[in-house]
């Protein structure tokens, strides 16, 4: 159990998190970079495929943020749920040990409240962070596909930063227009592309088309990764599993948001 803001016992992967600044990398991704105390505990190995954790964003009818606390066993207590802050899962875009930071990207969709949060969140603020995570690789794999949309983008993004320079595989990012695409470090043996769907849409999804149409021989030597819309996720999942045959120790795919839901509502697919 960890002591931390004003020496109340909080859970051991829980962190008070205040932001250091923000910055609009595209015109509707928000990156906002948070200042976290023992940053180690939260950080990742660097072959982690997609570290996510939990931004715990309180709520602005609250005086207090309504950070969890534990019991005497160590067990979690939320606070009632009138006092408890929304729930949201974000990868890591980056982690800067220098200055104990984590950079998170946020989409601007212009609906929620993470997403709202991220748009006018100011400097010294603070959210939470909780239960790091992330699937890890116990072997290099042959090859990878990395698929996903918009929300995707900063995991595919940080896996990409820590891929092998011989690493080999394709990579599919859905995002609105061109003004959304975003530098990638690309290993040479890698093929990227990019598709242009409008964030608005309101049906219809690219992505499995695209992932579809890559050689079958491929995908069944790849570990595949995605993130995506869940009946986009949940499409690909069939397609990887069921007709390609692929075991899900070589899957990672993963419903990153549902259209017309609020996250906490639907499962995450793994
Ligand atoms: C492992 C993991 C990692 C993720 N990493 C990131 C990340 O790095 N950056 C990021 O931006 N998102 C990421 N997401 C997705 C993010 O958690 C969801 O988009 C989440 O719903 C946003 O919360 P919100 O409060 O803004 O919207 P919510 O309150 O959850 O939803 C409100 C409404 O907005 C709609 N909505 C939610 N997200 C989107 C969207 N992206 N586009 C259009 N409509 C949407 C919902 O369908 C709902 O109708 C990740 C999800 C997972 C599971």
């Amino acid at each position: 159990m960890t002591v931390q803001d004003r020496d109340v016992a909080r859970p051991e992967n829980f962190r008070v998190a205040r932001v250091l600044r923000t910055r609009r990398v595209t015109p509707h991704m928000q990156r906002v970079s948070v200042q976290v105390d023992d940053l180690l505990r939260f950080d990742c190995p660097p072959r982690s495929l997609g570290p996510h954790v939990h931004a715990l964003i309180p709520r602005q009818d609250c005086k207090e943020p309504g950070w969890p606390t534990v019991d005497e066993k160590g067990r979690a207590i939320y606070p009632p749920p009138e006092q408890r802050p929304a729930v949201r899962t974000y990868s890591v875009r980056r982690f800067d040990h220098a200055e104990n930071s984590i950079d998170i990207d946020f989409v601007l969709h212009g609906e929620g409240i993470a997403s709202a949060w991220a748009e006018r969140a100011t400097v010294g603020e603070e959210i939470g962070l909780w239960r790091p995570h992330a699937r890890i690789l116990e072997a290099e794999p042959e090859r990878y596909v990395l698929a996903g949309d918009h929300t995707a983008l900063p995991a595919i993004a940080f896996i990409l930063d820590h891929l092998p320079e011989d690493a080999q595989g394709d990579v599919i990012v859905m995002v609105s227009d061109r003004a959304e695409e975003q530098p990638l470090r690309l290993p040479k043996r890698m093929r990227l592309s990019w598709l242009h769907m409008p964030l608005d849409a309101q049906s219809g999804n690219m992505l499995p088309a695209a992932v579809r149409a890559l050689d079958p021989q491929d995908i069944r030597a790849s570990f595949v990764w995605v993130g995506a819309e869940a009946a986009a996720a949940r499409d690909i999942r069939a397609f990887a599993r069921k007709e390609c045959g692929l075991p899900a120790s070589r899957t990672y795919i993963l419903n990153y948001w549902k259209r017309g839901m609020v996250e906490g509502t639907y499962d995450h697919g793994e």
